[in-house]
């Protein structure tokens, strides 16, 4: 059994507390690692070693950290194979999937190399008489972030990125479900340069997380997972004075409009509603039609592509749609969640509850699911059941529609479908959901942009990439100089202003 272990002050640790998590192979069920699981002392003396690493890093000229992300990005191409195979091996998403995983961190990455320009000040010569002003953004110290088992690339490198390459220290805590990937990050931005000790990985549950979170050190806190977590960092954080921003769950929904064309919706839901197995924060889980008619040339078109779906492990190559969900106790919940639908009187069209793979039996793959006629009251509408299990709602008007998605108390993402313009201006400017797509199901904004839900999906003012995440990872510093030969004789007893 192949025991993991920590990343600390620049190399490979193992475990000190005793305590390890099972690693499984989501498509045969095996146990195939453990990994340890950090105490208190062992997340402390992590931050006590990137306290003493950081000032040297921060104190490091942008172009230079610039070019260690430079140089990561290329050693990131280099391994993307390895990388996607480690990560679908432990998360169980397909290749190309696990790829695409790996890739949309590696953009965060390249937009980091842009910090000498990012990081740039401002400065206004002459405020006042002789009096130059000057703003700096400085690095906080050590920040760390939490993240979650979906994305084991993505996430990490979303936060980790933009913190390194602003100067500070990072202690990544990883989801203890599939820590290899992170720890092969780690290894691979020393190779390109990182000075030991500024990225430290360490593994845990509660305990890693509730050290970090007591930490005084600790400057500031990232995290993404589920909202009963998210809510609980947030508030711990934020009373213990740190920078938090937090990111949580969601119900996505797609509105459907009778003019839009049925085969692009049909087609946008399966891969944004199935794909993963329905395991993204991005996911659409609820499609809302509207119109009876419209809604029943929905239905006829969906049927056959849900029952048409791959399911299989990433080893069977790329005509997999997807693989299994996470855990087992993953699969239970959600098997739970569709017997609810369908006690509490939703019409379960496409039925996966019986699927079963020939010799992949004890994975943990759950059949595609379509429920049609879900109301707003019913379990699996208000709650993300993160799975391969897509809803729909008839809505009876565009209004209806908007409401449903507004009331939704999550925000994350939701795209409508139409070809209407008025429509489609409409629905983005009155949503109050952080993220909007157009005839684009799966609306996750570009590295230069910035990713953060509304409402019970986002906790904090700034988003993660884009300008914003280097704001979140520095502190503006703001200088009033003046010179000797500016100095007028006698003190000044009125509060100046520059008139
Ligand atoms: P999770 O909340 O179970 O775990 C996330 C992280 O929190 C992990 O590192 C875990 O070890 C830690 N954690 C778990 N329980 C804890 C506790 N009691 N105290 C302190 N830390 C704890 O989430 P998950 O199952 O790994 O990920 C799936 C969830 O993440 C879904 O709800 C999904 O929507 C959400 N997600 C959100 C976004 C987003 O950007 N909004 C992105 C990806 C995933």
């Amino acid at each position: 059994m192949q025991e993991l272990s920590h990343y600390v002050n620049g190399g490979h640790a193992k475990g000190g507390s005793g305590r390890f998590a099972d690693v499984f192979n989501p498509a045969t069920g095996e146990v195939q690692a453990k990994v340890p699981l950090a105490s208190k002392s062992e997340v402390d003396a992590a931050v006590e070693t990137a306290a003493a690493a950081q000032p040297a890093w921060g104190a490091v000229n942008p172009q230079r950290r610039a070019r260690v992300m430079m140089e990561f990005v290329r050693l990131l191409n280099r391994d993307m194979d390895k990388l996607a195979e480690a990560l679908s091996r432990e998360h169980g998403k397909t290749f190309p999937d696990a790829k695409g995983d790996v890739q949309r961190g590696l953009e965060v990455v390249e937009f980091c190399i842009g910090a000498p320009h990012l990081l740039k000040g401002e400065y206004t010569d002459s405020a006042g008489p002789g009096i130059d002003m000057y703003s700096m953004r400085q690095p906080l110290g050590v920040c760390a972030g939490i993240t979650p088992f979906n994305f084991p690339a993505m996430i990490p490198m979303w936060m980790f990125a933009p913190a390194l390459a602003c100067g500070n220290a990072f202690i990544l805590k990883p989801s203890e479900r599939d820590p290899s990937v992170p720890l092969m990050l780690a290894e691979l931005l020393e190779e390109a340069g990182l000075p030991k000790g500024v990225l430290q990985v360490v593994n845990g549950d509660k305990e890693a997380v509730d050290a970090l979170l007591d930490n005084p050190t600790v400057q500031s806190i990232g995290f993404v997972g589920s909202t009963p977590i998210a809510e609980y960092i947030y508030s711990r954080g934020c009373a213990a004075g740190k920078r938090v921003q937090c990111f949580g769950g969601a119900k996505n929904h797609m509105i459907i409009m009778p003019d839009a064309d049925m085969d692009q919706a049909a087609d946008a839901l399966v891969g944004a509603g199935y794909g993963a197995a329905g395991e993204r924060c991005m996911a659409i889980s609820v499609a809302v039609p509207v119109g009876d008619e419209t809604a029943d040339r929905l239905i006829e078109k969906l049927v056959p592509r849900v029952e048409k779906l791959q399911v299989g492990p990433y080893t069977a190559g790329n005509d997999i749609d997807y693989g299994p969900v996470v855990t087992a106790a993953a699969k239970e919940n959600i098997l739970k969640l569709v017997q609810t639908g369908i006690d509490q009187g939703a019409e379960l069209v496409v039925d996966g509850r019986d699927f079963k793979l020939q010799g992949y039996e004890d994975g943990f793959f759950v059949g595609p699911h379509l429920f049609d006629r879900v109301t707003p009251d019913m379990d699996i509408y208000r709650k993300e059941i993160f799975g391969p299990v897509l809803s729909t709602v008839r809505a009876q008007s565009y209004e209806e529609a908007l409401g449903l998605a507004m009331d939704h108390e999550y925000g994350n993402g939701t795209a409508i479908f139409t070809r209407d313009g008025d429509t489609a201006r409409d629905f983005a400017n009155r949503i109050n959901i952080g993220m909007v797509g157009v005839n684009v199901p799966i609306p996750v904004p570009l590295a230069y942009h910035s990713f953060g839900g509304w409402k019970k999906s986002g906790f904090g003012d700034l988003n993660q990439h884009g300008t914003d995440s280097f704001k979140f990872y520095t502190r503006t510093k703001t200088v009033t100089a003046r010179w000797p030969s500016g100095i007028k004789e006698g003190g000044e007893f009125n509060f100046r202003a520059m008139e």
